[in-house]
């Protein structure tokens, strides 16, 4: 009798944390992983969604009807969270469940049909709010107050305040194209976005820490990064991109939403090329285990 109480307190207390805070409830679909197979990113990863909470969030706007999908631990609701713009960059979803798994909270990918735009918007080039954002973000459409708000207020409700907002992306092979479309090096710098590589030797390889398409940005509105910030990700073998935040210079990506309008420049987001999931692995144990 004494197991069986314990065994349903359990599985109570096991549901209970799969619980959708109150503000954000009229955002979620509850949803039936079985549901979802269809979606590559499920299937790939289905062993360990089934022991974690996964929801589909919706937000109506304008011509926009955007879905993402919402996975949590129930174990620790609160913990590290990620944002994941692009559906097409899987190594970074598959990376996403490692980090729930292993240090609670959990991340929201917007699901596009394993593209990286959704309706020909780039959902990272879509928080701002105002007509005037819209106008001064050369790749947001139309202003999107619902969207960027519900956003931050997902990332609040499961983020550790303590924590840093954090996204995973992947890129292509090299530097060619601009980092609008994926292709992103170490070795390429501008004034607005300043290289930092952590090696002498980078390599044009396809993976590891070394690789010019392994590295991470930060973001601050100064002209030069926190130096001693910049210092501690070096040393952990982490090339480093420090990108200087301005209004009249707003591109809507997340970073810029969160240096302008959440006012801190508490901010990573983990990069390495489409693949390599060993390297972004090991980059969120190293970032985690410096915000601990
Ligand atoms: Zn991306």
């Amino acid at each position: 009798m004494k197991y069986l109480i314990l065994s349903l307190l359990f599985i109570v207390s096991l549901d209970a944390s799969c619980k959708i805070p109150k503000d954000i409830k009229p955002f979620i679909q509850q949803t039936d992983i079985n549901q979802l197979k269809k979606h590559r990113d499920i299937r790939r990863n289905f062993n360990s969604l089934k022991n974690l909470c996964v929801n589909i969030v919706s937000i109506k706007e304008g011509k926009y009807n955007w879905k993402m999908l919402l996975v949590t631990n129930p174990k620790k609701p609160k913990g590290a969270f990620w944002f994941l713009p692009h559906d097409n960059e899987n190594t970074a979803f598959d990376a996403g469940v490692y980090a729930t798994q292993k240090y609670g909270g959990g991340f929201l990918a917007v699901m596009a049909n394993d593209k990286r735009y959704f309706m020909g918007q780039d959902p990272n080039r879509n928080f701002g709010e105002t007509k005037k954002t819209a106008k001064t973000c050369s790749k947001q459409k139309y202003p999107a107050p619902k969207y960027s708000k519900t956003v931050f207020k997902i990332i609040d409700s499961y983020k550790n305040p303590q924590y840093p907002y954090m996204s995973l992306h992947n890129n292509k092979n090299g530097h060619r194209g601009n980092g609008g479309s994926g292709g992103v090096s170490i070795l390429k710098s501008s004034k607005i976005v300043q290289s930092f590589p952590a090696f002498k030797n980078i390599t044009k390889s396809n993976r590891g820490l070394k690789d010019e398409d392994t590295l991470i940005y930060i973001a601050g509105f100064a002209k030069k990064p926190n130096q001693t910030k910049l210092n501690r990700l070096l040393s952990l073998g982490l090339n480093t991109k420090y990108e200087i935040i301005d209004k009249n210079n707003n591109d809507c990506s997340l970073s810029n939403y969160v240096v302008l309008n959440k006012k801190t420049t508490n901010y990573y987001n983990i990069e390495t090329q489409h693949g390599d999931l060993k390297t972004q692995k090991n980059m969120i144990d190293k970032i985690m285990g410096l915000i601990k």
